[in-house]
């Protein structure tokens, strides 16, 4: 498969927080096709275990989170319109105007749109359009009424996840979708496993995807105290500035080096340890002073203490249902993550874990 199915395939999955389960069976399928056995943690995150022949060998976890930023129903009007409760962090500026699927309880697939204002309603009514709360954003099937979206099995508590149709841009290098935070982290994982398959590694290898990421790093509390593992390093997208005027974070400039976030500083040993083996393996990176967090955030602070990093890209306008990211900066993480794995044994693990 080309590498623009594969991000197709996963980026137009429906998965959010808390209801993984699409995602989850993409990747247990992909896994069990190479010959991997996958886990669960007991919130549905997964994750298979390449054992090492070594003693004693080293645990190094790499995780993806599966879930996307998505609502719940949290009331029907009698109008039989829905409002919703935010799953992850949303803008309300990009909410209106949208389409999205509402699955049921019974898995019932319901095309729902949010509507926006139309101008001509304004129309000397002297109101000035204000930004919205999510609460008040109207999600509308189409029904006629509360009782006939009842009768389509609609109720508090169902998912609502953005639609969109994947596409390469004009110029073949980049690709607009949804939800490449954090479809690139499985993607990630699955070609890794694939790179993996007939290698044999001085390092024990816990490789799979965490549940409810973008709720507050929920799974991977979760995951690093089931796995237990020495190291641990998320597969994350983060948000690009380069078109609102700041060079943080740049489309086409490689892998993210991340010093720092507000949940996370990178320790000494980590950091000669990545700014050795981008120099060796010759990957492009950029540094990342990230506003916001990732799993490492969560895995560094559980089982006393776990060294941790983010194996990362940027992407613009990321928590929205158009999102645009470059296809070199996966190829240069790409590189880098096989180089990370490939270079790990013992000894390097001690060195890293060196505070
Ligand atoms: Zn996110």
């Amino acid at each position: 498969m080309e590498l623009f199915d594969k991000v197709k395939a996963l980026t137009e999955i429906q998965a959010t927080s808390g209801f993984e389960g699409p995602v989850r069976d993409y990747l247990k399928a992909r896994m069990v096709e190479l010959g991997y056995q996958p886990e669960f943690d007991g919130l549905g995150g997964i994750f298979v275990t390449k054992a090492s022949k070594v003693e004693n060998a080293p645990r190094i976890m790499i995780a993806a989170h599966m879930d996307e930023v998505g609502f719940m129903v949290s009331s029907i009007k009698a109008d039989g319109t829905f409002r919703v409760v935010p799953l992850g962090g949303w803008n309300p500026l990009v909410v209106s105007g949208q389409r999205f699927t509402l699955f049921t309880r019974t898995g019932k697939k319901i095309p729902v749109v949010t509507g926006g204002l139309p101008p001509h309603l304004l129309r000397g009514t002297g109101v000035t359009p204000q930004i919205p709360a999510i609460s008040d954003i109207i999600f509308d099937g189409a029904f006629e009424n509360a009782a006939e979206a009842a009768e389509f099995g609609i109720a508090q508590g169902d998912l609502i996840i953005p639609e969109t149709e994947t596409i390469l841009s004009a110029n073949g290098k980049n690709i607009i979708s949804k939800a490449w935070d954090n479809r690139y982290g499985c993607l990630m994982i699955l070609e890794l496993l694939e790179f993996l398959a007939d290698k044999e590694l001085p390092v024990t290898l816990i490789i799979g995807a965490n549940v409810q990421e973008e709720v507050g790093l929920r799974g991977a509390k979760v995951s690093t105290t089931k796995f237990n593992p020495d190291l641990f390093f998320a597969v994350d997208c983060s948000p690009a500035s380069d078109t609102f005027g700041d060079d943080n974070g740049r489309l086409g400039e490689g892998t993210t080096l991340r010093f720092f976030d507000p949940g996370h500083i990178m320790l000494p040993g980590m950091k000669n340890f990545l700014l050795d083996t981008a120099d060796h393996a010759k990957v492009k990176t950029q540094v990342y002073m990230a506003k916001g967090g990732t799993d490492a955030g969560a895995a560094h602070l559980a089982n006393g203490g776990v060294p941790s990093t983010t194996i990362g890209v940027v992407a613009r306008y990321i928590h929205s249902h158009q999102t645009i990211f470059n296809l070199d900066d996966f190829l240069q993480a790409q590189t880098f993550l096989r180089a990370i794995i490939t270079s790990l044994n013992t000894e390097k693990v001690a060195e890293i874990k060196n505070y």
